[in-house]
């Protein structure tokens, strides 16, 4: 079974993404188990503070060493972990192909940043990886954190209904995915395209992969082998 801990100082922002739909079911079947671990209870100072200000001056906190390395010892000494990954927007981006290898660990540490980032000598001696989830600054690592746990959950094995379905999914077969529908046939003049009410198997399979195919060719090019 997959462990994800995540270090934060706002476990609260963390409760709901996990507790509806796909998530949640995940945990209850015992696919998974992600375990919200709150920083400051590892801050051995009466303010439980985590943070300090910036060597060289200017605005904006640095979370500290201290605190992260206890938490992280703590963890560690229950068990051993795969990856201790450190949500950083200049980190490796977030994709597919990246959150089906992180699907495979056992054990994953994702710790949360805030105000200015955390102590460059953490990102140095104690993460084994760096991840972004796009171009663009958060004020906080808890909503990158959710995202990078969902898009891993949905992978593990049985946590799909239909065990297919992720595959099926954009990206996973270097493709984005083919459009979908549901009734009605006819909605005022807007209609489904003849084929998915066919019921011919093969030319919908075809019609799908041609699909996809022209919409990768529009939206991601960059996705397409050469040729394809
Ligand atoms: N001053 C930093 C940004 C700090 S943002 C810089 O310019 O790089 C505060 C925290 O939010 C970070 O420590 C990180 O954990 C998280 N964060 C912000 N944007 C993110 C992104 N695109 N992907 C992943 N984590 C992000």
């Amino acid at each position: 079974m997959l462990q994800i801990d995540i270090i934060t100082v706002l476990p609260e922002l963390l409760e709901s993404p996990f507790q509806h739909s796909i998530l949640k079911r995940a945990q209850s079947k015992g696919l998974v188990q992600v375990n919200l671990i709150q920083l400051r209870d590892y801050a051995n100072n009466k303010h439980r503070s985590v943070d300090d200000y910036a060597y060289g001056g200017g605005a904006g906190m640095v979370m500290t060493i201290e605190p992260i390395l206890n938490c992280l010892n703590d963890l560690k000494s229950k068990r051993q972990y795969d990856e201790i990954i450190y949500l950083s927007p200049d980190g490796e981006l977030l994709d597919q192909q990246l959150s089906n290898k992180l699907s495979l660990c056992q054990n994953m540490i994702l710790l949360c940043g805030h105000y200015k980032g955390i102590d460059e000598r953490i990102r140095e001696h104690l993460i084994t990886r760096e991840v972004s989830i796009g171009d663009y600054v958060l004020s906080g690592g808890e909503l990158a954190a959710a995202v990078l746990a969902d898009s891993v959950i949905r992978l593990l094995p049985g946590v799909l209904t239909d065990e297919t379905s992720a595959l099926y999914d954009s990206f996973q077969d270097g493709m984005v995915a083919p459009p979908v529908y549901t009734r009605p046939a006819d909605f005022n003049g807007w209609k489904v395209p003849d084929v998915l009410l066919s019921g011919n198997e093969r030319q919908i399979t075809e019609w799908r992969h041609e699909q996809a195919l022209e919409r990768t060719r529009k939206r991601r090019p960059g996705l397409l082998k050469e040729g394809e």
